[in-house]
C-alpha cells in the first residue's frame, strides 16, 4: 500500500536523506509553497523537501520511486502556469538551495550552475567580463534556470537571441528513480537536452545545467515609442519586422500598465498614451545610430505622438523598469491578476487585441496588455479579486476564450510560460488525440509510473498511460472540476 508522505517509517526515511533542516511540514511553512503566480491553482503539498545537492535529490527520488510517492519539483514558483503545485499526498521539491554557479570558462564561453541559481546571477557573475547569459525573463530577478529550462523561458530578448533552449550546453538531470544522468547537446543519437528543456518538470529533474555565455554587445540603443492608439502600436510593430530589422528587443506597454508602473515608480512615462512601444537594437557601434534611425522613420510614418531615446545606461534602465516591473506594480490596482500567455502571428496583433478588448467586455473584467510584441506572444493580464467566486469563475471562462482566439488566429497555446494545470485542458484544441497519446508516451518512458509532477501538462484523457489517469490530490480534482464547469 502507498504510504502517506507523513507515514513515520517513511518520514524517517526523508529525514535520513535531508535532515531535518531539509523539510517542512507544517501548514504554516508550507502556505507560502501552495501556488506558483498562477494563483488561481492552490494547495498544501505534503511535505516541502529542501536538498542541497544532487545526491540528496537522487536519493529522495529513490525513495519516493520504491515508496509510489507523487514529486513535484519547484525553483522559485515565479511559474505562471500552475506547474508547481503539488498536492497534499506528494512532495514538493523546491531546488533553490542549490543555488551556486560552480564554474566559469570564459575562453570557451560557458558557465555551470546548479538548477536553483537565479537567472540573474548567470549575467552578474560574468557581466564584468563583458559576458551576458542572454534568456531574460522578466522574472529574471528571482526565477531559477532550473525553472527556465523546464519552461523553456523567454524574455524581451528572445526576439533576436532565442529562448532558453539555445542556450543550453548539458544537464545534469536525476531519472523519476534516482538515476543520475549527464545530457549533452554533444551526445550523438536523440537530442535529449531538447526533449528535457521545456517538459515541465515531467520527465527529469534538472540539478545542474552548462549554459552558453554571449557578449555583452558593444552597443545598444534603446527606444520608447508613445503611441495614440493600440492599432498605431500594433502597425507599427509589423512594419519593423516587414522592413527587414531585427530589433534585440520589442514590447508593447498599454495605458493601464503604465498608469500602474508610474504611480509606483514616477518614471515619467506618458500616462495619457494607449500604449507604447520599447524597442532596442543592439549590435556593433558602426551601423547602429541608422537601425534605430529606420525605426524612428517607420513609426514616425505611422503616427508615433513621439519617439523617447535612453540617453545612458541609467536612462536605459529606467525604460526597462517600466516594463520588467510591469506587472509588480499592477498590486496597486487590483487584489488579483492572472496572465495568459497565447500566441498569434505578428499581422494578426490588431484583430487579437481587438477580441480580447471584446472578451473583457463580455465577461465584465479589466485586461491590461504587456507583452513581447516582436514575437507575437501576448500577455493580457486580467484585473480581479480573488475572493469573489463568481468573478473567478468568468476569469477562468475570459482564459478558455483568449486561448480559443489565439489558436483561431492561427496561433499557439503558449509562448512561454507553459501548459501546466492551465492550458492542460485546452491542448485539444491544437493536438490530435494521436498527438497527445505520442506526447504520453514519451512521457512514460521517462517517468513510468507518472510520479513526476503528475497532473501536468498533460490532459487526463487521450493518454496511453493507464496511471496518468488515476485520481490524484484530491484537492487538484477539485480545482480540476470546478474549472470544467466555469468553461
Ligand atoms: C512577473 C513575472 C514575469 C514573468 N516573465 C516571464 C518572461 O518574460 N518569460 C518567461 O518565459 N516567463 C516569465 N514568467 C514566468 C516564470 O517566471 C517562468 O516560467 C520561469 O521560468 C519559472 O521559473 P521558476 O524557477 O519560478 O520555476 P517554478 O515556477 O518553480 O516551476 C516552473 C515549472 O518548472 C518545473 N521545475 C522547476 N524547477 C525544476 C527543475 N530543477 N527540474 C525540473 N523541473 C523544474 C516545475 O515543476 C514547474 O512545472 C514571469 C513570471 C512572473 C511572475
Amino acid at each position: 500500500m502507498r504510504p502517506t508522505v507523513t507515514d513515520a517509517l517513511f518520514l524517517g526515511l526523508l529525514k535520513s536523506i535531508l535532515g531535518e533542516d531539509g523539510l517542512r511540514y507544517s501548514d504554516a511553512q508550507k502556505v507560502v509553497y501552495a501556488s506558483d503566480a498562477y494563483t488561481l491553482e492552490k494547495s498544501l503539498p505534503g511535505i516541502v523537501a529542501l536538498p542541497r545537492t544532487t545526491r540528496e535529490v537522487s536519493e529522495l527520488l529513490r525513495a519516493c520511486h520504491e515508496h509510489k510517492v507523487p514529486v513535484v519539483p519547484r525553483g522559485a514558483g515565479t511559474g505562471l502556469a500552475g506547474g508547481s503545485t503539488a498536492g497534499g499526498d506528494a512532495i514538493l521539491l523546491c531546488l533553490s538551495r542549490m543555488n551556486q554557479i560552480l564554474s566559469v570558462d570564459l575562453p570557451n564561453r560557458r558557465l555551470r550552475a546548479q538548477a536553483g541559481a537565479i537567472n540573474i546571477n548567470l549575467t552578474k557573475a560574468v557581466a564584468s567580463e563583458g559576458y551576458q547569459f542572454a534568456p531574460d525573463p522578466s522574472s529574471q530577478g528571482a526565477s531559477t534556470i532550473g525553472g527556465n529550462i523546464a519552461n523553456n523561458a523567454g524574455g524581451p530578448h528572445t526576439l533576436k537571441y532565442g529562448v532558453t533552449v539555445n542556450h543550453i550546453l548539458s544537464l545534469q538531470v536525476v531519472l523519476p528513480d534516482g538515476e543520475v544522468m549527464e545530457l549533452s547537446t554533444e551526445d550523438s543519437g536523440y537530442d535529449l537536452v531538447g526533449l528535457v528543456t521545456g517538459s515541465e518538470g515531467t520527465l527529469a529533474v534538472v540539478t545542474e545545467a552548462t549554459v552558453k555565455l554571449v557578449k555583452t554587445p558593444d552597443s545598444v540603443r534603446t527606444l520608447l515609442v508613445v503611441c495614440d492608439t493600440i492599432d498605431d502600436a500594433t502597425a507599427m510593430i509589423s512594419a519593423i519586422i516587414a522592413a527587414g530589422i531585427l530589433p534585440a528587443a520589442l514590447e508593447m506597454i498599454d495605458k493601464t500598465i503604465l498608469q500602474a508602473v508610474e504611480a509606483a515608480y514616477k518614471l515619467g512615462l506618458p500616462t495619457d498614451a494607449e500604449a507604447v512601444l520599447l524597442i532596442e537594437v543592439d549590435g556593433v557601434e558602426a551601423g547602429i545610430d541608422r537601425q534605430a534611425g529606420k525605426i524612428s522613420a517607420i513609426c514616425q510614418a505611422l503616427g508615433a505622438l513621439r519617439i523617447e531615446a535612453a540617453k545612458d545606461a541609467a536612462d536605459r534602465a529606467r525604460l526597462w523598469t517600466a516594463r520588467k516591473k510591469s506587472v509588480g506594480t499592477l498590486g496597486r490596482l487590483t487584489p488579483s491578476h492572472c496572465t495568459q500567455d497565447g500566441v498569434v502571428p505578428r499581422t494578426k496583433l490588431p484583430q487579437i487585441l481587438r477580441e480580447i478588448a471584446a472578451i473583457g467586455i463580455k465577461y465584465r473584467l479589466r485586461i491590461a496588455n504587456v507583452f513581447h510584441a516582436g514575437d507575437g506572444n501576448l500577455h493580457p493580464v486580467v484585473l480581479f479579486d480573488e475572493r469573489d467566486p463568481e468573478e473567478v469563475k468568468r476569469v477562468i471562462a475570459a482564459g478558455g476564450e483568449i486561448l480559443r482566439a489565439c489558436v483561431n488566429a492561427g496561433g499557439a497555446l503558449t509562448g512561454e510560460h507553459g501548459i501546466g494545470i492551465e492550458k492542460r485542458d485546452f491542448l485539444d484544441l491544437v493536438f490530435s488525440p494521436d498527438d497527445l497519446d505520442a506526447m504520453a508516451k514519451v512521457r512514460g518512458a521517462f517517468n513510468p509510473d507518472g510520479l513526476l509532477n503528475p497532473g501536468k501538462l498533460l490532459p487526463f484523457g487521450g493518454t496511453c498511460c493507464p496511471q496518468l489517469h488515476q485520481p490524484e490530490t484530491e484537492a487538484m480534482l477539485r480545482l480540476t472540476k470546478t474549472r470544467a464547469a466555469a468553461v
